[in-house]
Formats: structure tokens, sequence, C-alpha cells
């Protein structure tokens, strides 16, 4: 019998046109061969309440969200999984029946790449974090129900940076530190894993690089970039001239968008189809 309908997934998102997920998702959906179809619509703040009913509406089958929209959302759903509700922000969202649920995979992701191609377990392991924004919040949380043993948050703003310390010491088990960042950052010689989770070195502003004090980093660390584009920067190539393991922010995105396509379609996402995607993208 002849199938004419699609089914919809996609990102709400304000400004969102140069989100490049629809590129890896509809990469994902044809090496399947499933029947799908990721839309990247502009949806204004004040619209995201009738935006969100119109998920089911349309009996999407889930949506993305980013930014403003990651916060806002939690407002309009029917359930938020518990580690998104201990973020306070929610990236995806699927569709069961008329209930909507709530999910946050950019952690999960990181997690995933951490595990996968770092061969790090970050459990029982010291862990520093530049930046305390929404990137920050979700990575610290899951390696913090990952076991993660001691959490430091280095950032600018303190209040920022205190607020994700205290989320962390009175809801997981981890033991987290805010330190102010004021000058260039000495690592501690026991760090296991050093994330850089500002915007810091994001293009066009590509020459930038985070405050530390370079020598500190050691071949014995594993050093990580939440930054996409471009895959290569200043602060990846300093930790790689000292010896140590370098992770780029592109993993991150692939499986963050894996774990929503799992979600959505029951499936395991066909990540190299969905890299090797990304990266055309992105040149
Ligand atoms: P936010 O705006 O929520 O947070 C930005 C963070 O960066 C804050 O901690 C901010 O500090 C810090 N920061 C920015 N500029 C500077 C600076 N010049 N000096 C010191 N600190 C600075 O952004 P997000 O957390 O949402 O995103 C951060 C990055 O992560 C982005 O580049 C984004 O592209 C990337 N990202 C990557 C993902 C992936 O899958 N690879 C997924 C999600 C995000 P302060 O609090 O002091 O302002």
């Amino acid at each position: 019998m002849t199938n004419y309908k699609k089914e919809l997934v996609g990102v709400f998102g304000h400004p969102v046109a140069e989100n490049p997920t629809v590129v890896m998702l509809e990469a994902a959906f044809g090496a399947l061969g499933l029947d799908w179809q990721y839309l990247t619509i502009d949806v204004l703040p004040d619209d995201l309440p009738d935006a969100i009913r119109g998920i089911r509406a349309l009996q999407m089958q889930g949506i993305n969200l980013t930014i403003p929209h990651k916060v806002a959302v939690l407002a309009h759903l029917d359930e938020v999984a518990a580690d998104a509700a201990l973020m306070g922000a929610v990236n995806t969202v699927r569709r069961e029946g008329r209930r909507l649920i709530g999910e946050n995979t950019d952690g999960k992701g990181f997690l995933r790449a951490l595990r996968d191609d770092g061969k790090v377990d970050p459990k029982g392991k010291q862990i520093v974090v530049l930046g305390a924004g929404g990137a920050a919040r979700a990575m610290t949380v899951e390696l913090a129900l990952a076991g993660a043993a001691e959490i430091t948050v280095v950032n600018r703003s303190s209040s920022r940076g205190e607020d994700l310390v205290a989320l962390l010491n009175t809801k997981t088990e981890t033991s987290a530190q805010f330190v102010s960042w004021n000058g260039p950052y000495t690592l501690p010689a026991e760090t296991d894993v050093l994330v850089n989770a500002t915007s810091i070195g994001l293009y066009p502003d590509v020459d930038a690089r985070p405050d530390l004090v370079y020598e500190t980093i050691l071949p014995t660390m594993t050093i990580c970039d939440v930054i996409p584009n471009p895959p290569e920067t200043p602060f990846l190539r300093e930790a790689e001239a000292r010896g140590a393991k370098t992770l780029n922010g592109l993993g991150m995105l692939v499986y963050q968008g894996a774990i929503g396509f799992t979600m959505w379609t029951g499936k395991e996402a066909p990540v190299e189809v969905m890299f090797e995607a990304l990266k055309k993208a992105l040149l």
C-alpha cells in the first residue's frame, strides 16, 4: 500500500537557521531507509506554548529544543526525565501518545564520547570543567551521576559557578567546588579530565583559547572541548602538543543526536554516517 505520510521530528529555536542537526539526522534516516523528516523551525519565545501543542496536533514523534527554549519548555511537558529535571533543561522531547516527555541528551552525548572514544570511565575521576552555562550543567550532572569523585567548576561569573556547584553538592553524590576564573588557571596535577565547556574558540572566534597555565596540562590527562566548529581548536592543539589525549566537540554533538535518534525511532543510530554528514556541513 502506498504511504505518502512521513514521521515528523525537528528542532525549535530562535535563531535556528544555522543549526546543522538536520544534516546528520536526515543522513541517518536515509541510511536506515526510514520515512522520517527533520524540520528546522524558527519559534519565537512567546509562541513556544503553541508550538509545543503543535507537536501533539501534528502527531510529530518529537522535537529538539535549542536556544532560547531549553529551560522554558519544561513548563509545557507532561513528564521530565530525572537528569533533565536536575539540570533544569530539556533538549529533546519524545511523544508517547499525547504525553510529551522531556529528556536531555547533551551530557549523555559527552559521556558516550568520553567512554567510547576517550576510553575513560568517569567513575572515581577528578574532573575540571571550564564554564557553568547550559553545556557545563548538562555535562557535570551526567558526570556526577556516573560517579565522578570530584568536580571543579571554573567560571568567570561567580553566581553561575556557585549555583552549579551547590546543585551538584546537594543533589548528587559527587564532591564539587567552585574556583573563580580571574587569571590564568593552574590545573591540579591529579586532574584526570579537563573540559572546555565555554564558548571560547567557537567560529568565528577561532584563535581564542581559554586562559590557562598550559604547562600544567600533563600527558596523563584527557582534554575535551565542547566546540564542534571548528573541531580542531587552539585549546586542543596546546593539549596535544603536551602529549595529552584529546576529544573534540564533534563526538558530543553526534552522540547527543544519536541518543535522541534512538529515543524517537527505537533503532540504533548509524553514527559513522552522522559524523561524515556533519563534518561535510561544518567545512
Ligand atoms: P552558555 O551561554 O549557557 O554558557 C557559556 C559559558 O561560557 C559560561 O560559563 C560563560 O561564563 C563562559 N564564557 C563565555 N565567554 C567567556 C570568556 N571570554 N571568558 C570566560 N568564560 C566565558 O552557553 P552553552 O553552555 O549553551 O554553550 C557553550 C558552548 O558549548 C558553545 O560553544 C556551544 O556551541 C557548545 N555546545 C556544544 C555541544 C556539543 O554537542 N558539542 C552541545 C551544547 C553546547 P559566564 O558565566 O561568566 O558568562
